[in-house]
């Protein structure tokens, strides 16, 4: 590891204020202070023979693929010979005969299993096979603000131990933040096959060479990365909502100019926050810190408290340990029954609209010492935003469409930690560091004659800008049809002269719109898509793409159920049949989703 004084500090003299300071300097630290990647362990002179192991992935934005490539690279160290596979290709008559089996599976939407991996969940459920000779283990990927937390992968693994399949190794449950309980989960799970099951294996599972392990390359390969984000310049902040909207949606542009990121339509774009400096000083002043004091900063390395809650830490939320530190220490009856483990809906009634500054001014007495404070909270993640420009029509840029959250909550100003960085926290001074995340199943046809219909409201729409401008610049032929919706039309139509454009032009052959509050009924997209239910069926009988952006927990359900409707009336086909054609369209990669 670099030595602490080799990490770069801007000068004393240098014009920033002290927030800006702190963020560089974090910033720097934390580039300056990762370690080199580790070296591959020493060859070992006699290779005893290799075990199979079949790693399986459920992606829907490409975080478990990525993980399943690691674990598979890791594996190959370790005396495996690794295979990857999709779930959503993967036969389930196979998994019989898999001796082991490490599946990486993220939950998506309302706690269910990625697009591409429902029918094999669906198979496996209805499944009278046994899979007494299969050992496993799963790594659930999920995001602790939904309800339904890494639900798909626990469901997984309660199936497969139903159809007398084995689980070997306890499973992980990994937050957005996922990066030290999977390297965990990885280890122990590679280091309990290995010692268990090699002095066990048959021989038809071991294999005399070395493969490497059937591993692709990612595409968006480049210096920088989730582990090393590009400080990018923000060029442009506009505002697209109009005087007396309800919503301040935004504009961003960011330049990507003299930096080796690449991305596709269809991407997302991962940005480090900073926190804001005020909700910091309100957390210092309840302790009385300064915000010199030294702490652990989510690397391990020690810093300033100041730093650490600025760019470290989520300090939006309450974090669970933190409030039942604060109900020992204060015997609070009403804290307690809260974190009494059967206390789950009222606990995230509680949690919902606090944050610590709350919990802490209501409860004065606590007392910690910085570095007990700071370990409380959760490492503050990147954001990821579906991108709304295409390279091709702005190349050296990436454009975002980001709401900004502001709401009042107890009486105090609360604001969404990253879009309000963006919106009111950077400056020329200060880049933003940023990444690109590849997501291969979001993406327009690969043929451009291939007609897409897109149903993007709100900032949904981010990815269908992107996907219009792609197709405007490759001159793809197919047609193009948009719903759009929100609030208003008079404030919240937004990019509404380029799509107005892009329709003179022949470029967007159809633009529906639903305002859901220009009128007393609420008219939403689904209402739209169903007036249009025959045409939209020609589409789909034409070899139409459907994609949809936006709001997972309910827009997207609605919009799926208005698409099976639109299948029975449109297509004159009984429930079952339309089932039947929706789901074909998702096997054969034509209904693609990009929600949450
Ligand atoms: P929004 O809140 O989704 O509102 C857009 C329009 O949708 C409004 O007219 C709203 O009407 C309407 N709506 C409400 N319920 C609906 C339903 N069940 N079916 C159809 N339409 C419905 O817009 P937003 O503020 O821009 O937020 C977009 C959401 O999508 C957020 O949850 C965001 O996290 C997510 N999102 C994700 C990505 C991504 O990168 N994957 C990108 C963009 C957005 P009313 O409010 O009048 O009821």
């Amino acid at each position: 590891m670099r030595e602490p004084n080799l990490i770069p500090c801007l000068p004393e003299n240098a014009p920033f204020t002290l927030e800006q300071r702190a963020y560089l300097n974090g910033f720097l630290a934390g580039i300056f202070s990762r370690e080199p990647a580790r070296e591959a362990s020493a060859v070992e002179t006699s290779t005893p023979p290799l075990l199979t192991l079949s790693i399986l992935f459920a992606s829907q934005t490409g975080n478990a693929e990525n993980l399943a490539k690691r674990l598979a690279k890791e594996a190959g160290k370790r005396g495996f010979a690794p295979t990857i596979h999709d779930l959503g290709k993967y036969p389930i008559e196979q998994l019989a005969s898999e001796s082991r089996v490490l599946i990486i599976a993220s939950t998506y939407g309302d706690g269910e299993p990625p697009d591409n991996a429902k029918p094999f969940w669906e198979k496996l459920c209805a499944s009278a096979l046994t899979f007494s000779q299969t050992k496993f283990s799963v790594c659930a990927l999920g995001d602790t603000n939904y309800p339904k937390f890494c639900a798909f992968g626990g469901d997984l693994e309660k199936k497969l131990t139903a159809l007398g399949a084995t689980c070997v190794f306890t499973r992980a449950n990994c937050d957005v933040d996922f990066e030290e309980p999977f390297s965990k989960w990885q280890n122990e799970v590679l280091s309990a096959l290995n010692s268990t099951e090699s002095a066990r294996a048959k021989p038809t599972d071991l294999i005399a060479e070395n493969p490497e392990p059937r591993v692709g390359q990612n595409a968006n390969e480049s210096t920088y990365s989730r582990n090393n984000p590009f400080p990018a310049p923000l060029v442009t902040n506009r505002k697209l909502t109009g005087e007396g909207s309800e919503k301040d949606t935004r504009h961003f542009e960011i330049s990507l100019e003299g930096s080796d990121l690449n991305y596709e339509v269809g991407d997302a774009l991962g940005v480090y926050p900073m926190n804001c400096p005020t909700l910091v000083n309100e957390i210092l002043g309840i302790f009385k810190f300064s915000g010199e004091e030294f702490v652990n900063g989510r690397e391990g390395a020690e810093i300033p408290l100041r730093e650490a809650l600025l760019l470290h830490y989520e300090i939006t939320k309450i974090p669970v340990p933190l409030l039942q530190a604060v109900s020992e220490q204060t015997g609070d009856e009403t804290l307690k029954s809260l974190v009494a483990p059967t206390a789950n809906g009222a606990l995230t009634k509680f949690l919902w609209g606090r944050d610590a500054v709350d919990l802490l001014r209501a409860h004065s007495s606590v007392k910690f010492s910085p570095a007990e404070f700071v370990r409380f909270f959760k490492k503050l993640s990147p954001r990821l935003y579906s991108i709304s420009s295409s390279p091709k029509a702005h190349p050296g840029q990436v454009h975002l469409t980001i709401n900004v959250l502001r709401y009042e909550s107890l009486g105090r100003a609360r604001k969404g930690v990253c879009s309000t960085f963006l919106a009111e926290r950077v400056d020329s001074n200060s880049p933003v560091p940023v990444f690109v995340h590849a997501n291969k199943i979001f993406r327009p046809p690969l043929n451009p004659d291939t007609s897409i219909i897109m149903v993007g409201p709100g900032t949904g729409i981010a990815p269908f800008r992107a996907f219009l401008q792609e197709r405007q610049a490759i001159g793809a032929k197919g047609k193009n049809w948009l719903f759009f919706g929100d609030q208003r039309s008079a404030t919240d139509f937004m990019y509404r002269d380029e799509l107005e454009t892009m329709q003179r032009d022949g470029l967007l052959t159809k633009l529906d719109t639903a305002f859901s509050r220009d009128q007393s009924e609420k008219i939403y997209v689904q209402h739209r898509m169903r007036e249009h239910a025959k045409e939209l069926f020609s589409w789909f009988e034409d070899g139409a793409h459907f994609y949809v952006c936006g709001d997972a927990l309910r827009m997207a359900r609605d919009v799926d159920a208005a698409l099976h409707e639109i299948i029975q009336t449109g297509g004159n086909r009984t429930v079952e049949q339309a089932i039947e054609y929706v789901s074909r369209l998702k096997t054969e990669k034509r209904y693609q989703r990009d929600v949450y």
